[in-house]
C-alpha cells in the first residue's frame, strides 16, 4: 500500500473511494479495467489519507443534507481498513453531521462500525449493500479468494437486519456456465429473503469484460477451470457483456421470486431507494437527487 494526499473526496454524485485498487482478488473484478487508469498495481492499494479532513470540509460546504455512498470502485473494508481507520473516521464524520449513509462491501468488517451505523440510520438513513455471486461455497473461495465467504456474508446481513439497518444485496457477476444456474440463484434468493434484505440488485444474468479486467480473468479461469476460457472466447469473442445463455428464465424467477417476498428488485426503484435522504429526526421525507 502507499499513502496519498487527494485534492477532493466527493464526486458530483456524493459518492467517495477512500482507497484506489483493492485486496480481495475477485477474478471478474471490472475495477481492473484500464479505462480506470489505476496507474499502479491494483493490490497496491492507495490510501488517501486525507480523505477524512476533505470529507470535513465538503459536508461543512453543502447546502443541504443528502446520501453520502462509498464502495462502488474498491471495498472501503479492505483487511488494511482495520488500521488505517478512514472508512471509519469518515463515517463518525458523517454521523456528527446529519449526512445518511450507504456503503457497498464483502467484508465483515463492516460490522465494525455497526455502532455508527446504527446512529446515523437512527438521525437519517443508513444502507448497506453487500455483493453475493454464489451460493457455493468452494466456489466462492475461488471467485473471491481473500474477503468472507457467502455464508459470512449473509451472517452480516442477518446481524445487520437485527440491528434495524436496511440492506442491499447486489446479485452480481453471473458468470456464464460456472454459476449461472437455478440453483445458484435460488439458494441466494432464500438466503437473502431469510436475513430480510430490503432489495436485491441485477443486471442481468451475466459479467462485464473489457481490457484489464478479460485478461486478468481468463488467467484465473485457465488456472482453475481448465477449457474454460475457450468457452468464453467461443461464445462471446471480444464482447462486453456476456451474458448467459439462460438470462431470460433466470431474470424471470428472479422477478418472480422478488416479487413474491415483497422485496425491491427493479433497478430503478432500488436506487430511488437507495439515493433517497430522509431526515427522521424533523419526520420527513425528502428526495435530493
Ligand atoms: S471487492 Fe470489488 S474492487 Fe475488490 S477485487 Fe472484488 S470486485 Fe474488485
Amino acid at each position: 500500500m502507499h499513502y496519498k494526499e487527494a485534492k477532493s473526496i466527493l464526486s458530483s454524485k456524493n459518492g467517495m473511494n477512500l482507497y484506489r485498487g483493492c485486496t480481495h482478488g475477485c477474478i471478474y473484478c471490472d475495477s481492473r479495467s484500464t479505462c480506470y487508469q489505476i496507474g499502479h498495481a491494483f493490490e497496491d492499494v492507495e490510501v488517501k489519507r486525507n480523505a477524512p479532513e476533505l470529507l470535513e470540509d465538503a459536508l461543512r460546504r453543502k447546502r443541504s443534507r443528502c446520501m453520502i455512498g462509498t464502495g462502488s470502485m474498491c471495498d472501503p473494508y479492505l483487511p488494511l481498513e482495520e488500521k488505517e481507520q478512514l472508512t471509519r473516521r469518515c463515517l463518525k464524520l458523517i454521523d456528527r453531521y446529519g449526512f445518511g449513509f450507504t456503503v457497498i462491501t464483502k467484508s465483515d468488517l463492516v460490522l465494525r462500525d455497526i455502532d455508527l451505523l446504527q446512529s446515523i440510520n437512527t438521525k437519517t438513513k443508513c444502507v448497506v449493500q453487500m455483493t453475493l455471486t454464489t451460493f457455493d461455497e468452494n466456489l466462492c473461495r475461488i471467485l473471491e479468494p481473500n474477503v468472507c465467504t457467502t455464508a459470512r456474508r449473509i451472517e452480516v446481513l442477518d446481524t445487520l437486519s437485527r440491528a434495524g439497518i436496511p440492506t442491499v444485496v447486489w446479485l452480481c457477476p453471473i458468470l456464464p456456465f460456472l454459476n449461472d444456474t437455478e440453483e445458484n440463484l435460488l439458494g441466494i434468493l432464500d438466503a437473502c429473503f431469510e436475513a430480510r434484505v430490503r432489495g436485491i440488485l441485477c443486471f442481468g444474468m451475466g459479467l462485464t469484460l473489457r481490457e484489464g479486467n478479460r485478461e486478468y480473468f481468463y488467467q484465473k479461469l485457465d488456472r482453475h477451470f481448465p477449457g474454460m476460457k475457450q468457452r468464453y472466447v467461443q461464445m462471446f469473442g471480444s464482447r462486453y457483456s456476456c451474458r448467459s445463455p439462460d438470462h431470460p428464465a433466470l431474470m424471470k424467477r428472479f422477478h418472480t421470486e422478488c416479487k413474491k417476498h415483497g422485496v425491491l428488485h427493479s433497478p430503478h426503484m432500488v436506487f430511488q431507494y437507495l439515493n433517497e435522504f430522509e431526515d427522521r429526526q424533523a419526520g420527513d421525507q425528502l428526495s435530493l437527487f
